[in-house]
């Protein structure tokens, strides 16, 4: 477990099963240090139980630096589910998994994930107030935190074509779109609202039918949609994509999507950057819907202040695009460094030198 790949001074990981329900899972707590940890569920199938564990251990670490960047007071958790082949989660495990929730005292607050809906929220809610993504009241901020993260992808998008095409126009620009779920269908929607062509690619081959009906997109499979030639990819479904084996066929200028740990590993960020490739961090990109989530779970703000605070996501992005040009450094690395700058404990006061006091 220490030693493992995925581990990094983690605060706790937490095993659970509820054998009345059957479920079983992890949640891991990277950081606690700027508050209590908050990340989503993920609801996934796993090879075996130590993919589940790296994954959330992976995940959890980067929701300490999508918050510590998005300059929110929370800490970094991430929960996953173990689905098994063919079956759905049940609500009765929903609840169980809230109970799990619960007896982590707040340190852990949840949301959903890939496979985990509002909808399931609820069940969640029904053991636990440790959670987020439940439905909006009023004019509160919450509900669904997809279409800000939707947001906050085409806000990004903006500052990446800005810096490498030198326009703020997405007339005419072709984007291809990995993953067409709550993230990929929000980003197309406003990427074609704003002019530009959309290439998509789905396992789901309704989302993928849907995409071509609504938006005029051009369907590729599923294994040919990093690499097409156009001027941004945005990969919105699983992390690992961009490694060692892919990267050599990518052909766009700009890489900036919603998906979650895209790079398989911090070597990948490099290689991006030594074939030109401009990459917008994950973890800076897609930080719209724990804006969201938070400003509901903390009741810092209204529906409109939040679309406002991811708007922001461009102006941080540019800056780390403007640093990375002008220190040669990879993106990634820049928004690493600014992460760890805001999780570093801050220096101790020096007390005051014996013996001067009168
Ligand atoms: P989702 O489950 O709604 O959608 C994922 C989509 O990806 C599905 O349509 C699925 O069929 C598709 N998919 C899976 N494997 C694929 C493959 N190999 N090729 C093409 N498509 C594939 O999930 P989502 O909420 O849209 O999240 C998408 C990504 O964005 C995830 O990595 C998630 O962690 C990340 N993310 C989501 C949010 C949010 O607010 N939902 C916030 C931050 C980050």
């Amino acid at each position: 477990m220490f030693s493992s790949s995925g581990y990094d001074a983690h605060e706790s990981v937490t095993f659970f099963s509820d054998a009345a329900s059957g479920l079983r899972g992890v949640v891991a707590i990277h950081s606690t240090r700027l508050g209590p940890a908050f990340g989503g569920c993920r609801a996934w199938f796993y090879d075996n139980d130590e993919a589940a564990l790296q994954d959330a251990l992976r995940l959890s670490r980067g929701m300490s630096y999508k918050n510590a960047v998005a300059g929110l007071p929370l800490g970094g958790g991430k929960a996953v589910i173990i689905r098994k082949p063919g079956e759905t989660v049940t609500p009765a495990q929903f609840e169980a998994f809230g109970r799990i929730v619960e007896q982590l005292g707040g340190r852990y607050i949840t949301a959903e994930d890939v496979g985990v809906s509002m909808s399931d929220m609820i069940h969640v809610a029904r053991s636990t107030a440790h959670v987020g993504g439940l439905p909006q009241a009023g004019q509160a901020a919450g509900g669904d935190p997809s279409p800000k993260t939707a947001y906050g992808v085409y806000c990004g998008i903006l500052a990446a074509i800005q810096a490498r095409l030198s326009t703020r126009s997405f007339s005419g620009l072709k984007i291809a779109v990995q993953g067409l779920g709550s993230v990929g269908r929000n980003l197309c929607e406003r990427l074609h609202a704003a002019g530009a062509e959309l290439v998509v690619a789905d396992i789901n081959a309704a989302a993928c039918e849907a995409a071509q009906q609504r938006f005029g997109a051009r369907v590729v499979p599923v294994g040919e949609i990093l690499f097409q030639a156009v001027d941004v990819v945005a990969p919105c479904a699983l992390g690992g994509i961009l490694n060692a084996q892919t990267i050599p066929r990518i052909r766009a200028p700009i890489i900036a999507g919603g998906a979650n740990n895209q790079l398989a590993t911090a070597e990948d960020g490099q290689r991006l950057h030594d074939r030109h490739v401009l990459y917008a961090p994950d973890y800076v990109i897609n930080a719209g819907g724990i804006i969201c989530a938070a400003a509901e779970y903390l009741r810092t703000g209204s529906e409109d202040q939040v679309w406002a605070r991811v708007a922001r996501i461009e102006q941080t992005l540019a800056g780390v695009f403007l640093e990375s040009v002008s220190t040669d450094t990879p993106p990634h690395l820049v928004a690493d460094a600014l992460a760890l700058q805001r999780l570093s404990p801050a220096p101790r006061a020096s007390s005051p030198a014996k013996g001067l006091a009168a």
